[in-house]
């Protein structure tokens, strides 16, 4: 099911000079030109989803990453039990963790926890999930490149050409950009966007045979926009640091190796810290789609801004961007009129309940810490949220109502408001 318009093009190319006009660029004429219905750009859940479901469909597409797969990627792995919905493969073939609550501190300090029967979420190692989608997309018949890096685009009229580190050049009629919240795809649609961006060190633990409780803890009050965690996993621990929104100047570092000092439980044999962005989810204007290009994941900034979760958002669009290029191809029109009303409806408007929730809550971080702490009802309510079965509207809702009862009228409107 190839694009017929690059070939012709082409071929009325050779022919012509060039004067970088509307359909060619020089390297176009001087390199042979491959063509994919879909070029994605980045092999995380976002990119490798929207590969697994578009070759699924029958059409011809290419999967790039910059990275020699299986590669590490810093992340706690810490999968809610909504992924369930998008995840293309039985969850029984994924090797993971569960977790049956959580522990939390302010400071280190006034720890509680909150334990379920059922687990509240599962952990998994995010080299071999990242590695079993790009199997599944393979297994229908995308083509996949690791190791090569996309280092350009250029829009044409029937297409977008993408150029790479390795002197390739593809000719796709859609790209999905699934490359991260500062990747070249984002960077493409978005090219003076200045919001900051958050950033999170993480590093892997060994556990040497020491049996830390099935919890995940969170450590509130020393990251701004953010939290310290120890997620328990197979021989390993999780340990890191985000702050989701940067809004403050506040060394991570500093913060960081104060916050494992407070927990000794935590094993010192470390696979080395890597530091990462994390994209802030905020009201501002930022482009998804346009054109030829659809962002997906990170780089069309989908992530929790209260919590950080960011696979649920990445497998999501992933799979809607997919539906989308399909529903331009059979149906017409231009597939950003397909993707982001969805979008809008499934993702955005719970990710602005999470903003609302995050801008309440983290500059009064003590008193949201106090109120999940005394509130047993709020705290199960909060770590369903975590659990993924929950929304974050519904948790609004109900915390209006505890402070309506509780009589603190002044703070009501912040939580109606859209929610
Ligand atoms: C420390 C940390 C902990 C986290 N913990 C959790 C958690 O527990 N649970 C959760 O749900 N979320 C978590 N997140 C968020 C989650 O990791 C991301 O939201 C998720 O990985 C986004 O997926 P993605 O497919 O959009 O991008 P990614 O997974 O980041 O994949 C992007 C890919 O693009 C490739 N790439 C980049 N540039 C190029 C280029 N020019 N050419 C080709 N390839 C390129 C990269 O190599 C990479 O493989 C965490 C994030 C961090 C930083």
């Amino acid at each position: 099911m190839l694009t017929v318009g690059f070939q012709e093009k082409l071929n009325v190319c050779r022919s012509i000079p060039l004067t970088g006009g509307k359909y060619f660029s020089k390297n176009a004429c001087m390199k042979s030109v491959k063509n994919w219905d879909v070029v994605v750009v980045g092999a995380g859940p976002g990119g490798a989803t929207a590969s697994y479901h578009l070759a699924r469909f029958g059409y011809d597409v290419l999967l790039l990453d910059r990275k020699t797969f299986p590669r590490h990627k810093p992340c706690g792995g810490a999968l809610s039990w909504k992924v369930s919905r998008f995840l293309p493969f039985d969850e029984k073939a994924l090797e993971y963790d569960e977790i049956y609550g959580a522990e939390f501190t302010y400071q280190g300090k006034e720890p509680f926890r909150i334990e379920v029967e059922s687990p509240l979420s599962r952990l998994v190692e995010r080299r071999d999930f990242d590695q079993k989608l790009v199997d599944m997309a393979v297994g229908e018949g995308a083509a996949f490149h690791d190791g090569e890096t996309v280092t350009g685009f250029e829009e044409r009229d029937v297409g977008i050409e993408v150029t790479t580190q390795a002197g390739e050049i593809y000719a796709a009629k859609y790209v999905i950009g699934a490359d991260g919240p500062r990747g070249i795809s984002a960077r493409f649609l978005n090219p003076s966007h200045v919001e900051p961006m958050g950033v999170a060190l993480e590093e892997e633990m060994v556990l040497g045979g020491v049996d830390i409780p099935k919890l995940v803890r969170l450590d509130f009050g020393r990251f701004p926009y953010g939290y310290g965690w120890v997620f328990p996993k197979r021989g390993l621990s999780s340990v890191g640091c985000g702050a989701i929104y940067r809004r403050e100047k506040v060394s991570l570092r500093k913060a960081y190796q104060e916050f494992k000092a407070d927990f000794p439980f935590i094993p010192r044999s470390s696979r080395g810290m890597k530091g990462h962005l994390l994209p802030y989810f905020g009201d501002f204007p930022y482009t998804r789609a346009r054109g030829h290009m659809l962002l997906v994941g990170d780089a069309a900034r989908l992530m929790d801004p209260f919590l950080g979760e960011g696979i649920y958002y990445a497998l999501a669009s992933g799979t809607f961007a997919a539906e989308a290029v399909r529903a331009a191809f059979e149906r017409g029109g231009g597939a950003e009129e397909h993707y982001l009303p969805r979008l809008q409806k499934e993702i955005v408007e719970e990710l602005r309940n999470a903003a609302r929730m995050a801008d309440f809550v983290y500059p009064r971080l003590y008193l949201g810490f106090k109120v999940l702490k005394r509130s047993s009802r709020l705290g199960l309510l909060y770590i369903r949220v975590m659990s993924g079965e929950v929304s974050y509207r519904d948790f609004n809702n109900n915390l209006f109502r505890t402070m309506k009862d509780a009589g603190k009228k002044k703070l009501m409107g912040f939580f109606t408001k859209g929610g």
